[in-house]
């Protein structure tokens, strides 16, 4: 197991590094978010240790990076201040969890540890919902046996949409994953994608897959 740990503080990453290495794990130490993504394309890591605050581009926007280059590495956020808009933006970009700082060296260990578990149960590059598939590596959907073309907006759409199958998905937090949207810019472009996705990926199926939550958002769900 390969961690990667990004942090400018040269004393707390030693720590963290040498708190990894008693516990089994490999890891390098980054001090700056350029070399963090030069790393991470270089090495695959199983999970990536991240600060926020780092000189130059900041920890969210190397994860934000990170996820546009499609590397899905677990990464664990860690913050100094602990703010919950932090925390949302974090998640938000992709991040797998998220630890305040100051932190007990046995906790970041721990959650670690759960993070190389959580990525080995979910190392298929296929997601399902009842009959529909979708393959991450070769970016389509299949329902049913057949292949179903998709532009690639309504691909990150459906993509979303299936890695948070069974939960409410507002229009917002759907702005902000799929057209990386900060603002909401007063327009039903939402709602026009999901109508086109349910063309695709509905209209010829007894079962649909794809509920609106009236006044909330979409869900993706096999049963209503
Ligand atoms: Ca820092």
């Amino acid at each position: 197991m390969r961690v990667l740990v990004v942090e400018d503080e040269k004393k707390t990453a030693s720590f963290v590094r040498k708190a990894l290495q008693a516990e089994g794990f490999a890891a390098d130490v980054c001090h700056n978010g350029d070399d963090a993504l030069a790393a991470a394309k270089a090495t695959p890591f199983d999970v990536i240790v991240l600060d926020i605050m780092l000189p130059g581009r900041d920890g969210l926007g190397v994860l934000k990076q990170l996820r546009e280059r499609k590397n899905s590495t677990p990464v664990l956020l860690l913050s100094a201040r602990g703010e919950v808009n932090e925390r949302v933006e974090g998640l938000n970009a992709g991040a797998d969890d998220y630890l305040p700082k100051p932190f007990e060296l046995s906790e970041l260990v721990a959650r670690v540890r759960a993070l190389t578990r959580r990525n080995g149960e979910n190392k298929s590059t296929i997601l399902r919902v009842a009959d529909l598939t979708l393959d991450t590596v070769a970016h389509y959907a299949q329902r049913g046996g057949k292949k179903i073309e998709l532009t690639s907006r309504e691909y990150r759409l459906l993509e979303f949409l299936m890695r948070s199958a069974g939960r409410l998905c507002g229009r917002m937090m759907i702005l902000e994953k799929v057209w990386d949207y900060n603002f909401d810019p007063g327009t039903n472009l939402v709602d026009v994608y999901v109508r086109r996705l349910r063309e695709k990926i509905d209209a010829d199926f007894e079962i649909k897959l794809l509920h609106t939550v009236r006044g909330s958002g979409y869900v993706l769900k096999e049963q209503p």
